[in-house]
């Protein structure tokens, strides 16, 4: 499908890139949500590829399996021109396919990595989920529990703070091995 519902389409058409839909297991529980696709990422139709996905994928191998215990995604699927920031207009026109990956797979966590991701989930207010900081939530009452997650480029640029991601996942990881199979 050729989505054109923003301008980052035009901008994908024109450097030939592709849609970024987000890759993992139907069957996970776990989802973990990004910024927004970069040129690497745009290039193969596959998020978190280049270095700091790299980053991402083995800090969290540390704690679960990527092929079938998460399924990862971004704010928007196409890349924004110079890695600038996905502005709320375009997450607004790419939250439909969001909104059908959400549905289908019906994850039970959802890890943002940065700022952008973490305010844009906040901003869904979809009436069929219930968004709660892990440390509130009563397990059994809610629909998902969110674990907001430094983003991993700012890891690369402060290595010192990748302790402070590994022990986040290491605190909620009873949570994380009750979700993986
Ligand atoms: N950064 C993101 O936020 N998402 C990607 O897919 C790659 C880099």
């Amino acid at each position: 499908m050729a989505c054109h519902n923003c301008e980052l389409g035009n901008f994908r058409k024109e450097n030939n890139y592709k849609i970024v839909w987000g890759e993992g297991s139907l069957n996970a529980r776990i989802m973990l949500v990004g910024e927004a696709p970069g040129e690497n990422e745009a290039l193969e139709g596959r998020p978190f590829i280049g270095r700091s996905g790299k980053l991402l994928r083995k800090l969290l191998s540390e704690f679960l399996d990527i092929k079938k215990d998460i399924f990862i995604t971004n704010t928007v699927l196409c890349r924004p021109p110079n890695n600038r920031e996905p502005n709320i207009e375009e997450q607004l026109s790419c939250y439909p396919h969001l909104d059908t990956t959400f549905h289908l797979i019906k994850p039970k966590l959802i890890l943002t990595a940065g700022k952008v991701a973490a305010e844009w989930l906040s901003r869904i207010t979809h009436k069929d989920y219930k968004i709660y900081q892990l440390e509130e939530a009563e397990w059994d009452d809610v629909w998902f529990l969110w674990l907001p997650l430094y983003h991993p480029s700012y890891l690369l640029r402060k290595p010192t703070e990748k302790d402070k991601f590994k022990a986040t996942l290491e605190k909620y990881s009873k949570i994380i091995k009750k979700l993986v199979r």
